[in-house]
């Protein structure tokens, strides 16, 4: 099922993306998460976890009675078939995700995936029920060069389906030098790209549909500058890496976003 991705800018997603990080025992960062937003619930916000998909059915099971959401890092985009090693939109919603995470900047670069192979996923999660979180943004040499905005533009333009809609995609722009790195743009960058990814996404679906759709921040953000991310002009909520890892970090960034902490 997919997350609700239209009507929904007033209600921020906070992803959690935990890489290739994790094993059966970190579930208990799954269960602490559950337990401090159910002491202290943030209604406000949407919260998801994405675990690597070996943790998806644990993951679920652990989570019953919760209102954290459970998405992917990555699909194949065929359904089934002869492809050793992959796994399909079909089978991660079987395993319980609500969204997948495609075309994140790690990908595109250990693997070599294209615009072309990213909006191919986002059209497989469509297929499958569940949302498309569709990642974009430029690395430290393209923003040297002067073509952030090209960039953006073009991987936009490639890597959305036709077939995407408020309801059924989140951007999320994360610059590639800010991933892992510790090093953010300033709110003032943030709210430019932000700004500029909202009228390119009118220009490719249409306004009504352009409004609706969430677009995440990701990048370094940790409970010490979550505020000051996450306030900026049109972030709609953030995509969390290394700081998802930690129960009581990423609980600190939710509730940063609902104004209550995060430093
Ligand atoms: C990410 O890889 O999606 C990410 C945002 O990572 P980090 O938060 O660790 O920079």
């Amino acid at each position: 099922m997919a997350i609700k991705g239209g009507a929904s800018l007033n209600r921020p997603l906070i992803a959690g993306n935990w890489k290739m990080n994790g094993l059966a025992v970190s579930l208990a960062e799954l269960r602490a998460l559950k337990e401090r937003l159910g002491q202290n619930p943030v209604p406000e916000v949407d919260v998801m976890v994405c675990p690597p998909a070996t943790l998806l059915a644990q993951a679920r099971y652990f989570l019953t009675g919760s209102t954290i959401l459970l998405g992917a890092q990555d699909c194949h985009p065929l359904p089934s078939g002869a492809h050793t090693g992959d796994i399909s939109a079909e089978m991660l919603a079987d395993a319980g995700a609500s969204a997948i995470i495609v075309g994140h900047s790690e990908r595109r670069i250990d693997h070599g995936e294209t615009d072309a192979l990213v909006s191919a996923k986002a059209r497989a999660a469509y297929r499958a029920g569940l949302t498309a979180i569709i990642c974009v943004g430029e690395t430290g040499e393209e923003r040297k060069d002067g073509q952030t905005l090209e960039v953006v533009r073009r991987q936009l333009q490639r890597s959305l389906p036709n077939e995407a809609r408020a309801g059924n995609s989140v951007i999320a722009y994360e610059p590639v030098w800010a991933i892992g790195t510790g090093v953010t743009p300033t709110p003032a960058d943030v709210a430019e790209l932000h700004g500029f990814i909202r009228a390119e996404l009118g220009r490719l679906l249409g306004e009504g549909q352009a409004s609706g759709v969430r677009i995440l921040y990701g990048g370094s953000v940790k409970p010490a500058n979550a505020r000051e991310l996450l306030v900026v002009p049109e972030v709609n909520g953030a995509l969390v890496g290394g700081a998802s890892l930690k129960a009581a970090d990423f609980y600190a960034i939710v509730s940063a976003y609902a104004g209550r902490g995060g430093g």
